[in-house]
């Protein structure tokens, strides 16, 4: 198993362009592997996600039971909850590396930009959490770029809401890196790797 980020991140690129490539192997994907897996997990790495069913984080990597720890939330907020399960993945899981991973025509940016929406009070919260993000976008009606900054956002965010995954970025134990998925082409752009703010 390889514990330093760039490994892993090459571990994650090669299957997802075996998934692009029509020749993904389906790993660690039947009940024996669940078995070896039920004692404990080590995933590779850790991924904040949409709840959107068309993202599908496992399949995406060409990946299978006990290789990912997988949050996903409608819009990819980092939310507390959302920064909990991840930083246990990285203090207790020893994950090396998060992806915060975005996609194209999200609907939750989408509502963002319809004022006549009727929302719940949970939606509301969501969906005005983005409104500010497009704010201070410059109030553009651009739904993909839109998208890509909301991505930007959510691992800037993550990393600057978590003291612990901070100090872990600082000391090069973590890597936390933005990707953007595109429904179309049905690719994975890398979009960097996030940095600490800086000391003091
Ligand atoms: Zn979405």
């Amino acid at each position: 198993m390889p514990t330093c980020p760039g490994a892993v991140l090459d571990q994650l690129r090669a299957g997802h362009q075996r998934f692009l490539d029509g020749h993904s192997l389906h790993p660690h994907s039947d009940r024996l592997r669940m078995l070896e897996v039920e004692a404990g997990q080590s995933p590779v790495a850790a991924v904040l996600g949409c709840a959107d069913s068309r993202v599908p984080v496992e399949l995406l990597f060409d990946t299978g039971f006990g290789d990912l720890f997988v949050v996903r939330n409608a819009g990819t907020m980092s939310t507390v909850a959302a920064i909990a399960s991840l930083e246990y993945a990285v203090s207790h899981l020893e994950v090396p590396v998060i992806v915060v991973l975005g996609h194209a025509a999200c609907g939750a940016v989408a509502a963002a930009f319809d004022r006549e929406l009727s929302l719940t009070p949970s939606l509301a919260q969501v969906v005005g959490q983005l409104r500010m993000e497009l704010f201070s976008l410059g109030g553009e009606d651009n739904l993909e770029e839109a998208c890509r900054h909301h991505t930007l956002n959510a691992a800037r965010n993550l990393v600057d809401s978590s003291v612990m995954l901070t100090d872990r970025l600082r000391s090069g134990r973590l890597q936390v890196e933005a990707a953007y998925y595109n429904l179309h082409t049905t690719s994975i752009e890398w979009m960097g790797a996030v940095m600490a703010m800086p000391q003091g």
